[in-house]
This record gives structure tokens, sequence and C-alpha cells, in this order.
């Protein structure tokens, strides 16, 4: 296929680079970096124009808006638009809503996995939009990817994404209170992984991602929080899920304590730049007010 690739940071070089190794004909677009490997283009009209897929890795909703201005005059009627930034159900829909007027295909498909996901094609895509269109995109999806979940209408794949990081901020933020408490109690941290991991307080967080250093798997924690997924990224995806929770009067009060306590992590208290799992040294070290 003939893809533009908008958005080459962390998360899209790897996934453009996987395009190309796999025999597509890729033109890439960002205005500050330019990856080695990949043939770019000097406007968001020139990489699209005869383009069959336009995919977006962007870092907001208001970015994916502007970007959306340009792409879908640019790609040919019957092409598709997929976006695989993680932003607001808002934008997701407009932007899809343009691009079905114009006569084009549009998804929404952000992803979990994370930069590691994006080098070895991974990653998982949940999918919103229209059925033909995500048979389009499957390939690129299995080429990008291990897994590719349809979940409904336009904004459906935003909607799985904030509720899926909702409960991983949360669980996370349990796992690593829990941590803190434990340690205060002279309990080792190893046995209460052990319990814990093979008990009924199990999680993604504490079994594939443990936050303590030496404990469970290789996690960021080993590499001193070094992300991984960073606590600013945590910070987004629970403020977009707030979004989503007032603008559909959805009650949320953990999410939105979650948030709270990830803002202070990340814009008081040091945690910016370190992973999202940070939080545990950052509880441990505090008394209880
Ligand atoms: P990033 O900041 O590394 O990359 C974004 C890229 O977009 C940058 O290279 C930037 O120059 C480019 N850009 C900005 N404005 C542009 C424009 N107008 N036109 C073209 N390019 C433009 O971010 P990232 O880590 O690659 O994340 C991208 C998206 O993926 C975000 O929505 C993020 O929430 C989501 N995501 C990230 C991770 C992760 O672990 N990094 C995991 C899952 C989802």
């Amino acid at each position: 296929m003939k893809i533009a690739f908008i958005g080459l940071g962390n998360m899209g070089a790897p996934m453009a680079a996987n395009l190309v190794a796999a025999g597509h004909d890729v033109m890439g677009v960002d205005p500050v970096v330019a990856p080695e490997g990949l043939p770019m283009a000097s406007s968001v009209a020139e990489a699209c124009g005869g383009a069959d897929v336009a995919i977006t890795m962007l870092p907001n909703g208001e970015i994916l808006r502007t970007v959306a201005a340009e792409v879908i005059p640019a790609l040919p009627q019957g092409g598709v638009f997929l976006d695989c930034s993680t932003v607001d159900v808002d934008s997701a829909r407009a932007v899809a809503g343009d691009a079905a007027a114009a006569g084009l295909g549009a998804l929404d498909a952000p992803v979990s996995g994370g930069i590691k996901g994006a080098a070895d094609g991974t990653l998982t895509f949940m999918v919103g939009g229209g059925e033909a269109a995500f048979e389009t995109a499957k390939p690129l999806f299995d080429i990008m990817g291990q897994k590719a979940v349809y979940c409904g209408a336009s904004g459906a794949g935003q909607a799985a994404k904030i509720c899926n990081n909702m409960i991983l901020g949360i669980t996370m933020l349990g796992t690593c209170e829990a941590f803190a408490l434990a340690d205060k109690l002279g309990l080792d941290r190893q046995a209460m992984f052990d319990v814990v991991s093979t008990s009924s307080g199990y999680s993604w967080s504490m079994n594939a991602y443990c936050p303590a250093p030496g404990v469970g798997p290789q996690s960021p924690a080993d590499n001193n929080y070094t992300p991984g997924f960073a606590a600013e990224l945590m910070l987004k995806d629970l403020g977009l899920s707030q979004d989503a929770a007032q603008a559909s009067d959805a009650a949320t009060p953990m999410g939105a304590l979650a948030q709270q306590l990830y803002a202070t992590f990340v814009n008081d208290e040091g945690g910016r730049g370190t992973d999202f799992s940070g939080v545990l040294p950052w509880l441990a070290a505090k008394s209880r007010d």
C-alpha cells in the first residue's frame, strides 16, 4: 500500500519502520524529526496525494484536528484515515465525521504496548470506526501489532483505551501504596509479591510490571524507573478519562483521585520523566500526611 505516516516520534518512527520493512511504500511527515531510512515529504498534502492510507501518531487531539484538516482534502476518495494517537473521544469523532463527509474511511485506533511494542511490532490496537475501513487497515495492524480489537463505531477505540488506562492508573497506585504500607509493617517486598501475585490482589501492575525493584519480572523499577510508560503520559490519559467522564456524566471517583495523585507526583514532586510506577518510591518516602 501507499501510506502517508504523520508524526514520527517515539511511537510513530518504529511503527513506520515496520511498515517499510514489510514492503509498503511509506512517506513520512514530521516538522521536527526525520528518521533514517524513511522517505520524507515536505507537506501532509504531498505525502497523502495518491495514498491508500494516512496514519497519524500525534501528541493530542488539538494537533490531530489541525493535521486532519490537511489530510482529509489531500487523501484520494475511498482512502482510509487511520489515527493511532491517544486523544479525546470528541476529537476522534469530529475527525471521523469530517473524513466520512469527504468520502474517506476513518478509524480511531489507539495502541497499548508502548515504545517496545512499537519497535517489536507487538502493539495492541483498539479500533473504532467503519468495518470496511477496519478490513482495509487489518494487514497494517498485523504488521505493527499482535492484536487489533474492533470495538465499535467512531470513538470506541479511544473509549476502550482511556477506560483501560484508568484501571491501570488506579491499580498501579493501589499496588504502590500497598507496598509502602507493607514496608512500614516490616513485610518483606518479595514475600508481599509472592502472596499478592497469586492471590486476589493480583493485577497487571503487580504481576507483569511490579513497581518494586528486584521483585517480580524485569520492569522499569529495575532500571531506576526510567520509562517505560512515563508518569506524565499516564497523567494525560487520566485527564482524558476525566474529560470523558465529565462529558458523559459518569461517576468515576477513583479515576478522579488517581488523576489528582499523578498531577501532584508529576507537576509538584519530581515525577516528570520517571516511569508511572515511580509512585512507589514517592509514596514509600512519605509519612501519612
Ligand atoms: P512524541 O511526542 O514522541 O511524538 C509525536 C510526534 O508528532 C513528534 O515527532 C512531533 O514532532 C510530531 N508532530 C507534532 N505536531 C505535528 C504536526 N502538526 N504534523 C506532523 N507531526 C507533528 O509522542 P509519542 O510517544 O510517539 O506518542 C504519540 C501518541 O501515542 C500520543 O498520543 C501518545 O499518548 C500515544 N501513546 C504513546 C505511548 C508511549 O509509550 N510513548 C504508548 C501508547 C500511546
